[in-house]
């Protein structure tokens, strides 16, 4: 008999009276009396088998042996059920089975196939294979393939060209540490995995392609950070005779059509904000504006002069919380605890409530009168009830303090909703960034990156107030896409690289190949790539991007299920003319 005529989610009540072959595995067996039901599930769906001591006794005794996840395959006629099951598509019928075959026999398997399993993360990432049975894992890569089509048919639409770009290259200094393969015909030398094709798709402009994307894997050998995947996914796109806006455009555009597409919801046009506006009004350059409690700083007048706290600082800037003048001093002493911890370092946290009855109070009551309190309330717009937490201190520091702080109050209070979705461009970045360990400026975004016609003259000057044409894509609080216009001009590139400290011979051995590009025709060109796997889990609903990886990593950046990475041999060493110092048997 052939393995099915149905999937195990297509039948329904006007099949019945056909017989048909269902095949699948054994989801569940339960005994009833003179009857046992088996759930026969596959990727479609459930379909329950039933068997009757007075159809066939034996065959139900046989069904009865039958262990979770064995695979079957069974022949019979649809029935309509007796008693419905409105929480299956298939519920109004089940298969009164005439004849059955194991097609493979299984081992009870380490958790249970449910969608609430009973099995931890780490067993779970080793029998990858059995946590892909179960529905929400399942539902997480159907998911992933949705978006990846309905990215490739709008780009598609869009003119846009896939073409596939190597992934043994030659490893840079610059970014992130590379993960590298030794070459075997070249003894000594390496390749390296693409931390990203930027190079690749900047020389197809180059090329004259015009509008490319690649749906690419690639990979950045980062210290353990939970979430981050050595390896990821990539939406990578550049365009010619593009300037930002018009970037801007096509991937709001591409945004606006997965969300329809997916979530069916249809968003205005993005609201842009500055880098420093951003760092200013939430203290971070992907703020979650899903929901207020904005930034208010404190100018000369507000901080007073008596509370050195407030007077000597750099910053002073707070945030509001609406009806949170009720928490008590035991719930603002944790909210203390959290921005007195080490990674965010602040040294104290100052609160003042507008209280119910119209009046102020506040944890510095000795340095400022009700009158000044009522400034503060004015500042925040306040009303009764309300809670100003107030932070102080070096700009930077304190900025992302309170953003941490605005956040955990945010979660606490439910306010980050995983169905309403937030996009905003943030624009206008600087090109540099200090580098307080090795001392000396490095590319926010990275080398290609042009900086803004009107700041060049600046970068000779004051670099780090240079701006950059480069721009993030940010969701809920995520980054979830980057890119800028690029230099095309082999003087401007020669002269950012001598800026990042590289000297001439250093930038024409690792980037002459891109330079010497340039001087035979290059557009005006940039682009954006989308981190994927974390676009996928946003649109899922949820934030952790391994949830949405056929086989991801784990936090240690190890496949348990494969074990790797793991030892070679000896002879392949030899081969590679590696010579090994560390003996892994001895750790
Ligand atoms: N290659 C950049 C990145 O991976 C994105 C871009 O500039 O297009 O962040």
């Amino acid at each position: 008999m052939a393995y099915r005529s149905h999937h195990c989610g297509e039948l329904r009540l006007n099949d019945a009276g056909k017989t048909v072959h269902l095949s699948g595995w054994v989801h569940r067996v339960r005994e009833l009396g003179g009857m046992t039901f088996i759930d026969l599930r596959d990727r479609y769906g459930i379909t329950q088998l039933a068997f009757n001591e007075f159809w066939d006794a034996q065959l139900m005794k046989e069904a009865q042996q039958l262990g979770r996840e064995t695979v079957l395959q069974a022949e019979g006629e649809v029935l309509e059920r007796s008693s419905k099951n409105d929480q299956l598509p298939t519920g109004e019928v089940e298969l009164r089975v005439t004849g059955f075959k194991v097609l493979s026999a299984a081992h009870v398997p380490p958790f249970t196939i449910e969608d609430a399993t009973d099995g931890g993360d780490e067993l779970r990432m080793k029998y990858r294979y059995l946590d892909i049975r179960r529905r929400p894992v399942r539902e997480n890569l159907l998911l992933r393939n949705e978006v990846n089509l309905a990215v490739r048919n709008y780009l598609h639409e869009q003119g846009f060209t896939e073409v596939e770009t190597p992934y043994l290259i030659k490893s840079t200094p610059e970014g992130a540490r590379d993960f590298v393969v030794p070459s075997r015909m070249n003894p000594g030398e390496f390749y390296a995995l693409p931390q990203s094709p930027q190079t690749f798709k900047q020389l197809l402009m180059v090329g004259g392609m015009d509008k490319y994307y690649q749906i690419v894997k690639c990979f950045r050998d980062e210290d353990l950070r939970a979430d981050r995947q050595p390896e990821f996914t990539q939406i990578d796109c550049e365009m010619s005779f593009v300037d930002q806006e018009d970037i801007l455009n096509t991937f709001e555009g591409l945004t606006r059509h997965l969300l329809h597409k997916i979530r069916g919801i249809e968003l205005d046009a993005f609201p842009r904000l500055s880098y420093n506006d951003a760092m200013r009004r939430y203290g971070n350059d992907k703020p979650d504006i899903r929901f207020g409690m904005e930034f208010v700083e404190f100018d000369a007048e507000l901080r007073g002069t008596e509370f050195k706290v407030f007077s000597e600082a750099e910053l002073v800037v707070g945030i509001k919380l609406e009806g949170g003048a009720e928490r008590s001093r035991k719930q603002l002493d944790a909210l203390r605890d959290l921005v007195q911890q080490p990674q965010l370092g602040m040294s104290g946290l100052i609160w003042a409530r507008h209280q119910t009855d119209g009046s102020f109070t506040s944890s510095v009551n000795k340095f400022f009168d009700e009158q000044a309190l009522k400034n503060w309330g004015s500042a925040f717009e306040s009303q009764a009830g309300d809670l100003m937490l107030i932070l102080a201190g070096a700009k930077d520091k304190t900025r992302s303090a309170l953003s941490a702080l605005r956040m955990h109050l945010a979660d606490e209070l439910g306010l980050r909703k995983a169905d309403e979705f937030a996009p905003l461009w943030v624009v206008d970045f600087p090109l540099l960034e200090w580098d307080e360990d090795s001392e000396r400026f490095h590319a926010m975004h990275h080398p290609f990156t042009s900086p803004k016609e009107e700041d060049i003259a600046l970068l000779g000057t004051d670099p780090g107030a240079v701006r950059a044409n480069a721009y993030d894509l940010v969701l809920n609080g995520n980054e979830i896409g980057g890119g800028s216009i690029r230099i095309h001009d082999r003087s401007l590139q020669k002269k950012m690289f001598k800026h990042l400290g590289f000297t001439e011979e250093e930038a024409q051995a690792q980037f002459g190949f891109l330079m010497d590009a340039f001087q035979y025709g290059a557009p005006p060109h940039g682009g954006i790539a989308f981190g994927f796997d974390r676009l996928v889990a946003l649109l899922g609903g949820q934030e952790t991007i391994r949830d949405f990886i056929a086989f991801p990593k784990n936090n240690a950046g190890r496949d348990v299920m494969i074990d790797a990475p793991s030892a070679i041999d000896p002879t392949q060493l030899d081969e590679l003319e590696l010579k090994t110092t560390h003996d892994p048997s001895a750790d």
